[in-house]
């Protein structure tokens, strides 16, 4: 199998690089996650320019013609430089939902918008008793007139204050636990009736809890079929994963590194840490967790185009389980290995595994996908 980049995602990987060398040291990392928004509008800007935000979306969109390996490239930059711009939140989620099933009406409306950096969008799917099963939804829609009106609430819905768009799922029929009933609705972020209770995460970046109180909006809002959003979101929740075992690569790859060059000069007993054997053995048990983690990020790229729905969700659940090992070992070992100081605010250590830590939890942590993985056997 070829692993190697085309020339054009090869610049691309370049670009997130050079961006996050010259423009994302931690410590004005830092200033951002404290401000206003979160993050800075004139980074978004230059992400636009730099074509990453349409990287992923059709040329006829104003994007690049890019797909899943071009998500991959940057995701695993994003990580690496620890970005806090919301990337994920608009192109990855909202912008996927709507190119997957936008009428052409919508996606000609949002879509270049998107790329030049002027929409941002949100997805909040999360509610309170589903867990993390993407088919558990309680908020309802129902029919009035034309068009609908959304009762409820969702959860953690990241980057949803400084969303333009908020896609929401809402169910048109059945129970709670049904499979089928639930629809998408592509929602104003300014609608009345919707209000939000914002908060900063513990990973550095910013979600909102959303209450829905008979929220208005009219039959144009419904993104694809009614009724049977479910196969939307779990298509999207497969490219998310994707997207966040990258990101999760390059986080463990910059933990690997901080942790590799602590240790050989963290002087103890007239010599390197890392000359005493014990220690060689944990970083060589770290850099095969990181490998394990990069080769799942791949498959689980690789997938996404997978006709069969199976394969796809088998893929993503088995990349999720390896991504959460991995991930708590790395983030662990370099906590420990860089003694007292892993713990510090000041040191890149601490900030990487907490953003790790929330990486698991997105779209279903190990247990649950272990699970899942199981029920395929
Ligand atoms: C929240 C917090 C509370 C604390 N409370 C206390 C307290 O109450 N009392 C107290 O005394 N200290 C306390 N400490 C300090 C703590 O004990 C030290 O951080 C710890 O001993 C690690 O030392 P260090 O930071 O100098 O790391 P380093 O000495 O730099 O060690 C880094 C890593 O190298 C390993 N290592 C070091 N030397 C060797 C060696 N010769 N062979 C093999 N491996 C080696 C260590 O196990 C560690 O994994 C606290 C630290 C924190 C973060």
């Amino acid at each position: 199998m070829d692993f190697d980049l085309s020339e054009e995602q090869q610049l691309l990987k370049d670009s997130v690089e050079r961006f996050v060398r010259e423009e994302y040291p931690l410590e004005k990392r830092q200033k951002l996650t404290v401000s206003e928004d979160g993050f800075s509008r004139r980074n978004w800007a230059t992400m636009a320019e730099l074509g990453w935000l349409g990287a992923t979306l059709p040329e006829e969109y104003g994007g690049i013609g890019g797909g899943p390996v071009e998500a991959m490239v940057l995701m695993e930059g994003i990580g690496r430089g620890l970005i806090v711009e919301p990337y994920f939140s608009t192109v990855i989620l909202g912008g996927n939902l709507v190119l997957r099933a936008g009428d052409a009406a919508r996606r000609h409306d949002i879509l270049p918008k998107l790329a030049a950096g002027e929409t941002m969008l949100a997805f909040a799917y999360v509610e309170r008793q589903a867990r993390y099963d993407l088919f558990d939804v309680e908020t309802t829609a129902v029919r009035d007139g034309e068009g609908y009106v959304l009762t409820g609430a969702k959860g953690v819905v990241c980057h949803a204050a400084s969303a333009d768009w908020i896609v929401v799922s809402a169910r048109t029929a059945g129970a709670s636990r049904d499979r089928d009933g639930i629809t998408l609705f592509l929602v104003p972020n300014n609608t009345p009736g919707l209000t939000r209770r914002d908060y900063p995460t513990v990973d550095g970046l910013r979600a909102s809890e959303l209450a829905f109180d008979r929220v208005r909006v009219g039959a144009d809002a419904i993104l694809g079929e009614v009724d049977n959003g479910l196969v939307l979101i779990e298509g999207v929740a497969e490219q998310a994963i994707a997207a966040l075992a990258a990101e999760a690569v390059g986080c463990m790859d910059v933990l690997l590194a901080s942790t590799n060059e602590y240790l050989k000069t963290r002087q103890q007993f007239g010599q390197p840490i890392g000359k005493f054997q014990v220690i060689q053995h944990r970083m060589a048990d770290m850099f095969i967790a990181c490998e394990e983690s990069r080769s799942m990020s791949y498959v689980a790229t690789m997938r996404l185009s997978d006709p069969d729905p199976e394969l796809r969700a088998k893929t993503a659940s088995a990349a999720k389980v390896q991504i959460g090992k991995s991930a708590r070992f790395v983030g662990q070992q370099s906590v420990q290995l860089h003694g007292g100081m892993g713990m510090t605010d000041e040191l890149n250590i601490g900030h990487y595994f907490k953003r790790l830590t929330m990486i698991d939890t997105m779209f279903g942590d190990q247990n649950h996908h272990l699970k899942q993985y199981a029920a395929f056997r």
